[in-house]
């Protein structure tokens, strides 16, 4: 479909990058074109509501699931909680530690950035070992919610993210 080629038409693939190996899919050129932008947050908000009509909270994490969350939440008429990296945010928080593609993290959220039972969904800009989106889920778990699926951009399949994940379900816009 049209909204889809015109994304796909915005995602760069750098190889190397941030080390070697590594084939880095840029989504810069989405935010730069507003057409892409907004076809993104359309699919997001068609899923949704075809899917989690009763989702509550939308979680993003650091640093370009920012990029995307608050724009698809205002559009749900949903609040947005952030998933940082440790360190950035004040006040009680909650973390957990994680391995990344390429390197190892640890993530945090404010321990009121949810609530016990809250429903909620969890969106990136890419699902590739799915060490991020799960260390997500483990922080919500810690705080009680209830995870109805991740959203994505892009998901590398090779790197089989989606079963690291489960059982949550996970939808992405691109597959490479
Ligand atoms: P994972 O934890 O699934 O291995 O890696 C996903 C996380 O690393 C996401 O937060 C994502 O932003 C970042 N990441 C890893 N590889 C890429 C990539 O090729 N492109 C982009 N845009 N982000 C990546």
């Amino acid at each position: 479909e049209e909204k889809l080629k015109r994304i796909n038409e915005s995602i760069r693939a750098f190889p190397d990058f941030p080390t070697k190996g590594i084939l880095f899919r840029d989504i810069c050129p989405i935010l730069k074109d507003p057409k892409s932008l907004t076809a993104v947050i359309d699919l997001f908000e068609e899923y949704v509501r075809q899917n989690h009509q009763d989702v509550e909270l939308l979680v993003g994490l650091d640093a370009r699931g920012f990029l995307f969350g608050p724009l698809l939440a205002q559009r749900l008429g949903i609040g947005f909680s952030l998933v940082r990296k440790r360190g950035k945010l004040p006040g009680p928080t909650v973390s957990v530690a994680y391995d990344l593609e390429y390197s190892k993290a640890e993530a945090e959220i404010q321990e009121d950035a949810v609530a016990p039972g809250q429903k909620v969904l969890v969106i990136d800009d890419l699902l590739a070992t799915g060490g991020t989106l799960n260390a997500a889920c483990a922080l919500m778990k810690k705080q009680q919610a209830n995870v109805m699926g991740c959203l994505v951009v892009i998901e590398i399949k090779d790197l089989h993210g989606a079963d690291k994940i489960k059982p949550h379900s996970v939808f992405s816009l691109v597959q490479y």
